[in-house]
């Protein structure tokens, strides 16, 4: 099929001027916006048309962080009411016994899950690798689901023994890391608009990588033009981590060894300072804000307006799926939006007189979701509706019990239950249709990956 016609869509194109069309729908040609605008503007036909009567269309979801092999270690009791080290502590022995056919299958489970929830582009990050498990693993199974990835090669050099966090049993050496990395960049990453597989590399944390491997990271990221991830600031007993460990705070110990750029994003980044903000502002520096999880670990609440005014860029990720413990990224979207209000909330919000001082609106959650997504990935051809972008989108019925009454079709998504999407197209192919995977059988997902889920505990 090298056309494809949608219309009669309500559609947010979520392009400069968040064009919002109430009869409106999509030419797309080999896997491409080539028109987007009212019915009466677009062609009448097509090698295959999409009749969206009903339906709110959006640009896809882009997740900037996330860990897919996590979705085999979801509510763990032990690992349910714990602070992020404490749960860290409890999963790490459970993770050391994952396979390589366990990485594949919670790829599966991870992209399945979120392509039911509107998602077409996701970052990933794999940071432990144990019985000869590989990124290729992930990248394979990824293939098979046809979603666009960012799978970032990430790494644990620093055990207990040193002074980390993680056993020595799940961290390796960083020759074998750095060697990895280069292999995986020359092997699969690719850098062309359209590209459905780009290569990120990403120690994981403060507390579980030496400095030295930080920089050699960036020094090889940078040879090759791949972006950089870790996450950082995400708790509190981490900036006493940076603070003891290196004499500088998580912010200041990326200025150190090298961690500030255009090419570099983080993941939570909620405890940080108005100074260090700027530091993110002026270097270019995304952020992945991940609601859920900081809510369910209790880490705190990201200052994500403050970035915003500052000029940051911010993306959502549903991080986990062990600290959320699910990849909808419409619920991260909506998530978002609740959670930035709750911060307004204990900050004065209902006290306060300021006419400027304005609530998170749905559209800005979404526009966070989808070019805000982009632009921390460094993309400029996902994001939204426009011609000459990648044929990335989802659309959701809107004649369903959740959205009676609604009467806002954007903000209904948004606002109401998150729910299950009819379709997700990326690269202008069908993910989801109807309702229901076309690219893998669900049922057997499931099955494959409870079976994994069950053994690893065992
Ligand atoms: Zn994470």
């Amino acid at each position: 099929m090298s056309t494809l016609l949608v219309k009669h869509a309500h559609l947010l194109t979520m392009d400069d001027h968040q064009t919002e069309l109430a009869d409106g729908g999509l030419f797309i040609r080999r896997g491409l916006i080539e028109e987007v605008g009212p019915m009466s503007e677009l062609p009448t036909t097509a090698d295959e048309v999409l009749d969206l009567t009903g339906h709110v269309l959006l640009p896809g979801l882009v997740n900037t962080h996330h860990h897919f092999y996590q979705t085999l270690t979801r509510a763990v009791p032990a690992a349910q009411d714990a602070n992020l080290f404490h749960w860290l502590k409890t999963l790490y022995p459970i993770w050391a016994r994952l396979r390589p056919e366990d990485i594949f299958i919670s790829t599966s489970t991870a992209l399945a899950e979120l392509a039911l929830s509107g998602c077409t582009t996701a970052a990933d990050h794999l940071y432990l690798y144990p019985n000869g498990s590989r990124l290729d693993d992930e990248i394979a199974a990824a293939s098979e689901i046809g979603l666009r990835i960012h799978a970032s090669r990430g790494s644990m050099s620093l055990g207990e023994s040193k002074g980390g966090l993680p056993p020595d049993s799940v961290v390796d050496d960083e020759d074998t890391i750095l060697k990895d990395s280069q292999r995986l960049i020359e092997k699969y990453h690719d850098a062309s608009p359209g590209s459905m597989l780009q290569i990120v590399l990403a120690p994981c944390s403060p507390f579980s990588v030496t400095g030295e491997l930080m920089k050699e990271s960036a020094k090889l990221a940078r040879e090759y033009g791949v972006h950089l991830h870790t996450h950082l600031a995400e708790t509190e007993d981490e900036e006493q981590f940076c603070l003891q460990k290196f004499g500088h705070r998580p912010v200041g110990y990326m200025q150190e060894v090298d961690w500030v750029g255009d090419d570099v994003w983080f993941a939570h980044a909620v405890w940080v300072n108005d100074e260090e903000i700027q530091v993110f502002a002026k270097h270019n520096c995304g952020v992945a804000h991940c609601p859920t999880s900081n809510m369910r670990l209790a880490s705190g609440i990201a200052p994500v307006k403050q970035y915003r005014q500052a000029g940051v860029n911010v993306g959502l990720g549903v991080d986990g799926s062990a600290s959320n413990d699910g990849s909808h990224l419409l619920a991260e979207v909506r998530n978002a939006m609740l959670l930035a209000r709750v911060k307004e909330g204990i900050t004065g919000y209902s006290l306060s007189n300021d006419p400027n001082r304005k609530l998170m609106t749905a559209c800005e959650a979404l526009y966070l979701g989808t070019r805000g997504g982009a632009a921390v990935l460094g993309r400029k051809d996902i994001g939204s509706l426009e011609n000459g972008k990648c044929a990335d989108f989802f659309a959701v019925n809107l004649n369903r019990i959740e959205y009676a009454g609604m009467h806002d079709p954007v903000s209904a998504v948004v606002f109401g239950q998150p729910i299950r999407v009819d379709y997700t197209v990326v690269n202008g192919k069908f993910i989801v249709k109807e309702g229901q995977l076309v690219t893998v059988d669900e049922q057997k997902v499931i099955e494959r990956h409870n079976k994994a889920a069950k053994r690893l505990l065992s």
